[in-house]
């Protein structure tokens, strides 16, 4: 019997499980060790709520959690109630599928005012997750600023934008929903750095934004290259372009406003003692399609900025890292002897969840090759639980989450799924501990 621990329980983790049980059947137990008491990790708290199609792929990691050999063990930090180096004396293989929860920082003066948050505490609130639920963003004033050209700006100013009606049927937490019901922003400036043909928002999500009920976006055409240059992006790319420009067409006729601003380098973030004003500078691009200042600048009159620039993977002690990329040091997925990483911890915070898979499997190819069945004598869950027990730590188990969700739903607002715990003390009451 083989044992393998997966630090991470979202997809990520699910995936490689499901590899490995493919490869092994019988011969592996699996630990899937989360620091929250609740699994699934972006899928809780990271895909926005009101794509509720997108979040549906849980149901496959249920299957997976659902099987003999997949324990989850929540509520167990690494760090502070285990370490890695013990994982490693108690299981064969350490996967790391810890996802890349850190925001980038955004690295321009300013940047420490109230006000300026980072889309992994945004986008962390509206989704309840316990590290973020307190942020009470500021809504109060009419304009916000969201940086960046990728999907997860696109789910802010898209959630920054929405009525209540439309939050029909989502998963939003209902203290952010109040919020956004009383917020006062009536424009939300998505800043690109580069042109539209650098963007990387995918066009299902862009076209969501021409049928919005109170808000309409805005584009600029003079900020587009010729229209025939379109025909040189791949497909993809070029709906996305044709969504850009075909929101130039739209009526303005609505209460708020999604301005799209290219060629757009956020320089300095101003005001007295929270934020008022973005100063921005205008780029132009080089022949390498980077983008440079070029001196001139204007300013974006805004109370919240939302940073959507890409996200890190927290360093573990004693884990190569690289700090450039903001994830682990590794070699298609291996750190080092029975360590491995998957997902975004691995490759960085890119793809789709769907991307996750082929990266589980291919990782859990290697864990087979260097730990065939059949052989082992490690310890294992039984050996953690041992260790937990001496350090008082009381882990959640999947039958535990169990009982958690069904107390989300049982209190959830009408046509919702469920009302979330916001906060770890919340979820272990809810198994009356
Ligand atoms: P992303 O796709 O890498 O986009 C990051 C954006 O930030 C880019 O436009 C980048 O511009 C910009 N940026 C980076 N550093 C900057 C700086 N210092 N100043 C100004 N702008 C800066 O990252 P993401 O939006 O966080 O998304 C992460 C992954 O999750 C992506 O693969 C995304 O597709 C996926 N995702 C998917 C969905 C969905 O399918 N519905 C939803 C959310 C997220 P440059 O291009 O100029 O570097």
């Amino acid at each position: 019997m083989r044992h393998v621990a997966i630090v991470g329980s979202g997809p990520a983790g699910y995936y490689t499980a499901e590899a490995l049980q493919k490869l092994y059947g019988d011969e592996v137990q699996i630990d899937m060790i989360d620091r929250l008491p609740v699994p699934y990790g972006l899928i809780r708290s990271g895909v926005a709520p009101d794509h509720q199609s997108i979040k549906a792929v849980y149901k496959r990691y249920e299957k997976v959690a659902l099987t003999p050999n997949v324990r989850f063990v929540g509520n167990v930090g690494i760090g502070p109630d285990v370490g890695v180096e013990e994982l490693k004396e108690l299981y064969d293989a350490v996967i790391l599928a810890t996802g890349a929860p850190n925001d980038r920082p955004l690295d321009i003066p300013g940047a420490d005012l109230a006000g300026v948050v980072g889309s992994a505490a945004f986008v962390g609130w509206y989704n309840g997750h316990p590290d973020f639920a307190g942020l009470d963003p500021p809504l109060d004033s009419a304009g916000a600023a969201v940086i960046g050209n990728g999907n997860v700006a696109l789910d802010v100013a898209r959630i920054l934008a929405k009525t209540r009606a439309e939050f029909a049927g989502s998963d939003i937490v209902g203290r952010a929903l109040e919020a956004l019901e009383a917020s006062a922003i009536r424009t939300i400036h998505v800043l690109g750095r580069r042109g539209p043909h650098q963007i990387a928002m995918t066009p299902k999500e862009l076209g969501e934004l021409a049928h919005l009920e109170a808000a309409v976006p805005r584009v600029d055409l003079a900020d587009f290259p010729p229209e025939a240059d379109d025909a040189l992006l791949e497909p993809g790319m070029r709906k996305s372009v044709t969504h850009l420009r075909d929101f130039a067409s739209l009526p303005g006729d609505k209460a708020k406003v999604i301005d799209f601003d290219f060629f757009a380098m956020p320089v300095r973030v101003e005001g007295e003692g929270r934020v008022e004003r973005l100063i921005v500078e205008r780029t132009r691009l080089t022949e390498d399609l980077r983008s440079v200042g070029t001196g001139e600048t204007y300013a974006v009159e805004c109370g919240l900025v939302v940073s959507c620039i890409g996200y890190q993977t927290p360093p573990i002690e004693g884990v190569p890292y690289e700090h450039g990329r903001g994830r682990f040091a590794n070699a298609e997925g291996v750190i080092g002897d029975g360590l491995y990483c998957v997902g975004w911890a691995r490759r960085g915070p890119t793809g789709t969840i769907g991307t996750n898979r082929p990266d589980g499997f291919e990782v859990a190819d290697k864990v087979f090759a260097a730990f065939p069945p059949k052989g082992g004598g490690k310890a294992g869950g039984a050996g953690l639980d041992t260790l937990l027990h001496a350090r008082g730590v009381e882990p959640v188990a999947f039958r535990d989450w169990q009982r958690i969700e069904a107390a989300e739903a049982a209190r959830a607002r009408e046509g919702s799924p469920r009302e979330k715990f916001t906060s770890i003390a919340e979820m272990i009451a809810a198994l009356g501990r």
